[in-house]
């Protein structure tokens, strides 16, 4: 093969078939051993000559346009990738040096180290195959979520020769980026595309192999503009129908029997505002259904939750039955308070007002328990514009979720988006209402992870065998959380 595309061994792995486990890859070394955390975490994806069974969508998205403009290229298990005299190698980036959100607020908080996701991903450059193909000329191109944080390390991409690294939508550009690396040209070190240059839908081919645990894209984009983001920067497209019908198919012929619908707001699907289009998100979710067993969502919003909640009860109907008992979604609360809500994120809570966000919250979690939609929530702790009455607005609506059936994920917040400017939040930084807030989280998150996990893991007979050791891991926070006197 003449291109190989490949990531860090955090990445290539299914977590189980459980994508929230893939958090655990930000975490740093911690009271479990390396190998048993591992195990748990980010177990080795199933592969077959070196061609992994499921890979990150992203790669699969590049691999399948590098097939579409005929070149010979395919994504292989990092340990595998000298087995292929490539004279390119595509390397897909998420967290690359572990200043991501999760990893920056557990790297913060529990002082042991670097995180897993960056020790992997050096870990890539430091081994036998990267520098054997380096060695016989190969070419380094790097791209995804997480290029941005080559900009604040640029020796890293001269120690290891990381010929280009590519940060933006690359739909357009793999097909002559390539070839002229194929071709031993000179590549250009960081190329940078603005939102208005993103892929139109027909420029993004569907992919032509299996994608972790199923997911798929439907659409790209958010119109919430939430000046801490770099996805509402980019254009807003939906993907037809027949265009996720075929990535279904594409998962189900390699085996799959589960999907992630990917979107910014899954309840947004179709809808040019931020009005939920009913009709739309049903017929969705019933298009995945037809073909898979298990169908949850990536991410919604609180705000279009509360806007159409028929919507989450009809998709229960849909959703539910004897394979499937709830599903789940990652979801931005954020704060607590209108005022930063305003400052910071101007159309989070529309259609409604700022000032009536947290009560959008309480109502949207009512409709989600009550629908059996469990998910995933985060708070941004250290706002640059976050004020002492802002923390106390969102400690009194944490209060006020005590019966809401989630996660509560406190986050320090990472410079991005059009706050790009500003400095990372650090853990030395804290004051005493956020470590109120943390420790609020903490107690949430306890009491709901021991009977989340009770649903998390029953789908499966394998569940079954791995269940205690989560149930392990919880008791060990537990038991540290004790230890420090913020459990009772
Ligand atoms: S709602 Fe989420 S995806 Fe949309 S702009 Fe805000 S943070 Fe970004």
């Amino acid at each position: 093969m003449e291109v190989v595309l490949t990531a860090d061994k955090t990445l290539m792995s299914n977590h189980h078939g459980k994508e929230f486990l893939g958090f655990g890859t930000s975490a740093p070394p911690n009271w479990l051993p390396e190998w048993l955390f591992r195990y748990l975490f980010f177990p080795r994806i199933k592969s077959n000559n070196g061609f992994p069974w499921q890979a990150p969508y992203g790669l699969r998205k590049i691999e399948a346009k590098l097939i579409d403009a005929g070149i010979d290229a395919g994504v292989v298990y990092p340990d595998d990738i000298a087995n292929h005299n490539a004279k390119v190698i595509g390397i897909y980036v998420m967290d690359p040096f572990g200043w991501g959100p999760s990893s920056t607020t557990f790297a913060g908080i529990m002082k042991t180290g670097m995180p897993y996701n960056a020790k992997y991903f050096e870990l890539l450059f430091k081994s036998n195959a990267y520098k054997k193909l380096k060695k016989q000329g190969a070419k380094t191109i790097i791209g995804g979520p997480g290029v941005w944080q080559f900009k604040y390390n640029m020796e890293f991409a001269s120690r290891y020769k990381i010929d280009c690294i590519y940060d933006g939508e690359a739909e357009k550009d793999v097909p002559w980026l390539f070839k002229n690396a194929l071709d031993g040209k000179e590549l250009p070190q960081y190329i940078e595309k603005m939102p208005k240059e993103a892929p139109s839908l027909d420029e993004i081919p569907e992919i032509k192999k299996a994608s972790v645990n199923g997911l798929i894209e439907i659409g790209r984009g958010c119109p919430r503009g939430c000046k801490f983001c770099t996805v509402t920067l980019r254009p807003l497209r939906w993907y037809p129908y027949e265009k996720i019908e075929k990535e279904l198919l594409v998962n189900k012929k390699y085996g799959l029997d589960a999907t992630i619908l990917h979107g910014e707001d899954v309840m947004l699907y179709g809808s040019s505002n931020v009005i939920p289009d009913e009709e739309k998100v049903l017929k969705l979710n019933e298009i995945a259904k037809k073909y898979m067993k298990n169908v949850t969502w990536s991410h919604a919003s609180f705000a279009a939750v509360a806007t159409k909640p028929k919507i989450i009860e009809k998709v229960a109907e849909v959703i539910i039955d004897e394979n499937q008992k709830w599903w789940g979604a990652e979801m931005g609360i954020e704060t607590g308070s209108p005022e930063l809500v305003k400052k910071a994120m101007p159309a989070k809570a529309k259609p409604f007002k700022p000032k009536e966000y947290p009560e959008i919250v309480k109502q949207a979690a009512g409709v989600m328990t009550d629908a059996g939609m469990i998910p995933a929530c985060t708070l941004i702790v250290g706002l640059p514009q976050e004020t002492d009455d802002d923390v106390i607005k969102t400690i009194e609506l944490m209060d006020d979720l005590k019966d809401f059936k989630s996660l509560i994920v406190p986050l320090f917040f990472v410079p991005m988006g059009k706050l790009k400017n500003k400095d990372w939040f650090r853990e030395e930084q804290m004051n005493e209402l956020q470590k109120e807030l943390l420790i609020k989280c903490l107690q949430h998150d306890i009491k709901w992870a021991k009977n989340i996990a009770n649903e998390y893991f029953q789908e499966r007979k394998k569940d079954i065998l791995i269940k205690p050791l989560y149930h392990l891991f919880i008791k060990i926070i537990e038991w540290q959380g004790k230890k420090k006197k913020v459990l009772e």
